[in-house]
């Protein structure tokens, strides 16, 4: 199965696990955690990280001194899933060397699979969904006392809200913050719905407290994370807010703090939502839209509620609105059920009708239980989904090759995210449209603002100087 994404992050790669960092609590039990798929993931190990610290846990990047291993799953497509078994399977001879050892699988996969992770797995202590972390210090307490342990509820008001994340993985100037949980759009390919349940929006003053918080402790830059943000609501007899409100109250935070979002929904993203972004400098310009296709009939087939037209009619607003340099970027599926060379073509064409500045692109992986799993035929044989695949990773690569090239030459208000890895020498940083910029250090630090003049590129990255 290819998943391949064409990034302009350069340390950014949405097939590798991260792993928990060293706390080095003297007189705690160790916990090791691996997380995998979505930024969300990322977000709800940090969640878990905070409430097993309250049980005695301090996190470990070492697995061997590990007392509990969870590993944070993904479902999403089936090599997502793979992964997670070949892990589990290397697993096995740590049981063997330190038979204390406990393994935990949370995440998608483990609410998806529920008891029958157990009873697939021999080594897997406990299984997690996403909704009943809280629950897990008594989990483990059943564990402890031989048994295996099973929470999978599903719940329709769990948002963590009153639990503050501990870190993890981070450069200690760019933060993710989950803002609301499930979805309810039912993609007829996606396995969401069934492992995350139903959407909820998070108290937007503890998504308030939680901005400042990390604002005060030196964040600039926090990520506000949702299946769908454009569909954030929350209200109490005194107030209303929708995702536009509620970007314009992290904004208002600080013009020092940079404010970006993920993931927004085509058919949600509203006129208000721009202007929002357009009225502070500190929400950035960028955009991640996924279409998915560039056919009706598939984008009908999968559910997406929208259009070709009604997609291009929202990248034209956002044009309008933001100007051409507002960054967008895609989701793309090829080799969806029924999908013809003329419906790949129509994607092709959508792609050189908007030319986004990068994607991640995919080939249709079914998954079990969903619409499209139960109601239509997988049909486009590996070797066209394979060579269409390629097909949009190359159009990409070429319309990122030109958004990049219209960078050079100009002048980018630049966050330094830490050193570039390539060179020490280098900083690297990202400028309002999310594009990475490398650039030599001078006498700056890592949280700093500054200036850089673009002069050159690759497919992936700016190269630039910092103009003082
Ligand atoms: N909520 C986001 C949205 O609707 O745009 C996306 C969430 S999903 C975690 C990320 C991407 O995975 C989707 O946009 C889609 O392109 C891809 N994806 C989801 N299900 C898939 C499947 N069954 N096969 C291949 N790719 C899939
Ligand atoms: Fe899946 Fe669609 Fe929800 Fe995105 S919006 S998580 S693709 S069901």
């Amino acid at each position: 199965m290819v998943a391949q994404n064409i990034l302009l992050k350069e340390e950014e790669n949405i097939d590798e696990a991260k792993v928990s960092v060293n706390e080095h609590v003297i007189g705690t039990k160790k916990l090791y955690i691996e997380s995998y798929g979505c930024q969300m993931n990322f977000a709800d190990s940090e969640v878990v990280a905070s409430i097993l610290r309250t049980n005695g846990y301090s996190t470990t990047s070492n697995l061997e001194e590990a007392d509990l291993v969870l590993l944070n799953t993904c479902a999403i497509r089936d090599n997502a899933e793979q992964k997670v078994r070949t892990r589990l399977s290397s697993l096995n001879k740590n049981k063997k060397t330190n038979p204390n050892l406990k393994i935990g699988v949370l995440g998608c996969m483990a609410e998806r699979l529920k008891t029958k992770f157990l009873e697939e797995e021999k080594m897997v202590d406990l299984v997690v969904g996403p909704d009943a972390y809280r629950d897990l210090p008594n989990l483990l307490e059943e564990v402890e006392s031989g048994h295996k342990a099973v929470n999978v509820f599903l719940s329709r008001e769990e948002t963590y809200a009153d639990i503050s994340p501990i870190r993890l993985d981070s450069n200690g100037v760019s933060a993710f913050i989950s803002i609301m949980r499930g979805c309810d759009n039912m993609c007829s390919f996606c396995v969401v719905p069934y492992t995350r349940g139903r959407e909820r929006s998070r108290d937007p003053h503890s998504i308030y407290n939680e901005a400042l918080d990390l604002f005060e402790k030196g964040f600039k830059e926090v990520t506000l994370l949702g299946q769908n943000v454009d569909s954030y609501k929350w209200s109490s007899e005194t107030e209303k807010y929708n995702f536009a409100n509620l970007l314009e109250k992290v904004a208002l935070i600080s013009p020092e703090l940079r404010v970006r979002f993920s993931t927004s929904h085509p058919k949600d993203i509203t006129d208000e939502v721009l202007y929002t972004i357009k009225k502070y400098d500190n929400i950035c310009n960028y955009i991640h839209l996924p279409a998915q296709s560039g056919s009706s009939r598939i984008l009908g087939l999968m559910n997406r509620t929208y259009t070709r037209e009604w997609y291009l009619e929202r990248i034209h607003k956002i044009r309008e609105i933001l100007g051409e340099d507002c960054g967008v970027s895609h989701d793309m599926i090829v080799g969806f059920c029924t999908e013809t060379e003329e419906d790949h073509l129509q994607t092709l064409s959508l792609m050189d009708e908007v030319v986004f500045d990068y994607g991640y692109m995919f080939f249709y992986s079914e998954r079990p239980g969903t619409p499209a799993a139960k109601n239509l035929k997988d049909d486009v044989s590996l070797e066209d989904k394979k060579r269409r695949v390629n097909e949009i990773i190359d159009k990409q690569r070429q319309h990122s090759a030109i958004k990049n090239q219209m960078s050079i030459g100009k002048v980018f208000r630049v966050l330094i995210e830490g050193e570039s890895k390539k060179s020490k020498a280098d900083f690297a940083g990202r400028n309002d449209q999310s594009k990475v910029i490398v650039f030599p250090r001078k006498a700056y630090k890592k949280g700093d603002y500054v200036n850089v003049l673009v002069n050159s590129c690759t497919s992936g990255t700016l190269i630039g100087e910092i103009i003082d």
